[in-house]
């Protein structure tokens, strides 16, 4: 059963049971009560009607509630003192009995329900609230997806993945260290702040205060962690739930956050982040990171290609224990070309420099993120078979002192998002100089990710260039949820006796075009001065 605040959705529910009695009064018992949960205008509580008596209703907030079985036919249901004010209230209890043991296990069911869905995480914490009413973030995410990725980020085992990637987390440290007059005496709310490991480094760079919003069931630990550091801690206050649900008792001067994934915007952690803007920040309010780029360029891989249509051959088999697999060849074909690869690749696999696609994270709209069609144009550096489109990014944190790049390139120092391939499963023929355009069309969905629709052509060439026409095409439709992971793999690629290894693309040294008049100042700009930072991650 679904329970929800929503339009449409149930806002009540009813249950007969057979008494209650108040704890702390004796012979206080009323026989046959109506239970009813109920959600009006941001409060969500339990409240007993007694048939008897309609005056004599009592309620319990839900946010404050907890139920115990004392029996297979008896509970008590405590409402605890609020935190505030704990010197004046007092906890309050009802021993409920209930009919027969059904309505018990349907009861208890149902008070669960109503505490996850209703109160959609712990509210009322000291310094922030979660509104109970249902949010963005719930209208475009599958509720199974959120379940499994809050579930994945609860987990010290993948904060730790995290910090160790020091190429990341050291970034950060200096991008926020070297800029400490963006934080001296500000307000800082960390989006996603998972360990709190973010808030800790604001801190330590002198915020004021620091908000640190966190969904998952790490919120706890970083509780822990940031009482352990008390000089730093003092300045911190952890809230647990959503940027798109919580409220925080003041505005922001800075946002901090590490909302990238694959092919930065898998996980689709960046619109969080843009609403957490809209929602937190001071107008003309810092955020760290400031711009997110896209890279792509298209690249020769025989070894990888093979690889992947190596494993669709298990389904030629036509005599497998004396069955025909033959007709599910083709569905395997393209299901592993649907999966893009995540590994480090040597740079040289590049045939033509890159190009890339810039986000503005102070200005891109949410709705922006939700499809991204970006235009593909290159010049091979060299006649070859083309297999697909490698991607990567990198991120600015564009402060007033220091501008600093996290780079995720190929031949760069390697991070945990490695790079992203997407392999066709015809590969295109060039020669140097050939002219290779396309289109990569990346569509959100509801898993938290993106259909990837890549077409890459090889333009005419040659005699008869002029006339523009396409030579060939190639076309795949990829997951981006659903990447294989290849790191496990020999990273080191022996080239063969008659390749001469492409002509070296430094990725990192690779001329940006940024696509509008804006990014493009700004990435003058951050060229200019940020110089060996650039290159030196
Ligand atoms: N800031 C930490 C963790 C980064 S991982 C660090 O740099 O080490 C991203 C974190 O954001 C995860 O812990 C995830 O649970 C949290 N998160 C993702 N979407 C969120 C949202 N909408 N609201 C609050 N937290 C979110």
């Amino acid at each position: 059963m679904e329970v929800s605040t929503g339009q449409n959705k149930q806002k009540e529910q009813d249950f007969l049971v057979a008494s209650i009695s108040q704890l702390s009064i004796s012979n206080s018992t009323s026989p046959q009560v109506v239970a009813k949960f109920h959600y009006d205008s941001g409060v969500a509580e339990l409240r007993f009607d007694p048939e008897s008596d309609p005056n004599g209703s009592l309620h319990f907030d839900l946010h404050t509630s907890r139920l115990f079985k004392l029996s297979p036919f008896q509970s008590v249901c405590i409402s605890e003192a609020s935190e505030m004010d704990k010197e004046k209230s007092y906890s309050r209890g009802i021993s409920i009995q209930f009919r027969n043991e059904e309505e018990s296990r349907n009861f208890h069911c149902a008070f669960e329900q109503w505490k996850t869905e209703v109160v959609v995480q712990e509210s009322s914490l000291p310094n922030g609230t979660v509104s109970s009413s249902k949010s963005k973030f719930d209208d475009k995410i599958e509720a199974s997806s959120a379940k499994m990725y809050f579930h994945y980020y609860g987990q010290l085992l993948h904060q730790q993945n995290m910090m160790q990637d020091y190429v990341r987390t050291g970034t950060y440290y200096a991008a926020v260290m070297e800029n400490r007059v963006d934080f001296v005496g500000r307000v800082v709310v960390d989006v996603g702040a998972g360990s709190g490991i973010l808030s800790l480094f604001a801190a330590q760079a002198g915020a004021r205060h620091v908000y640190a919003v966190e969904a998952s069931e790490m919120a706890e630990y970083a509780r822990k962690l940031i009482a352990g550091n008390p000089s730093l801690g003092q300045r911190i206050t952890v809230i647990k739930g959503k940027v798109e649900e919580v409220e925080l008792p003041e505005k922001a001067d800075i946002l901090i956050s590490e909302p990238m994934g694959t092919l930065l915007i898998n996980e689709r952690m960046l619109e969080s982040y843009i609403i957490a803007r809209d929602r937190f920040l001071v107008p003309n309010g810092k955020m760290f990171p400031t711009i997110g780029r896209i890279h792509m360029a298209p690249f020769s891989d025989e070894y990888l290609y093979m690889e992947i249509a190596n494993k669709a051959l298990f389904w030629q088999q036509q005599n497998y224990y004396g069955v025909n697999l033959a007709p599910l060849q083709s569905t395997a074909f393209q299901g592993y070309f649907s999966q893009p690869v995540v590994d480090a690749f040597d740079p040289r696999l590049l045939v033509a420099p890159a190009i890339s696609h810039v986000i503005d994270f102070t200005s891109t709209k949410e709705e922006e993120l939700y499809e991204i069609d970006i235009p593909l144009k290159f010049v091979s550096s060299v006649g070859t078979r083309v297999h697909g489109l490698a991607c990567w990014f990198d991120v600015l944190f564009n402060g007033s002192t220091v501008q600093r790049w996290l780079s995720t390139a190929p031949g760069a120092p390697t991070t945990h998002w490695y790079q992203l391939r997407c392999v066709l499963s015809q590969p295109i023929y060039v020669m140097p100089g050939q002219e290779i355009v396309g289109r990569l069309h990346m569509v959100s969905h509801k898993a938290q990710s993106y259909t990837l629709h890549l077409t890459l052509s090889a333009k005419m060439w040659g005699p008869g260039a002029e006339q523009g026409g396409i030579l060939q095409t190639s076309s795949g439709k990829l997951d981006l949820k659903e990447p294989y992971y290849r790191m496990s793999q020999p990273q080191a690629y022996p080239l063969p006796q008659d390749q001469q290894p492409h002509q070296l693309l430094q990725t990192q040294d690779i001329q940006i075009q940024p696509l509008d008049e804006e990014g493009s100042d700004l990435m003058q700009q951050t060229l200019q001065d940020s110089g060996a930072e650039l290159h030196s991650l």
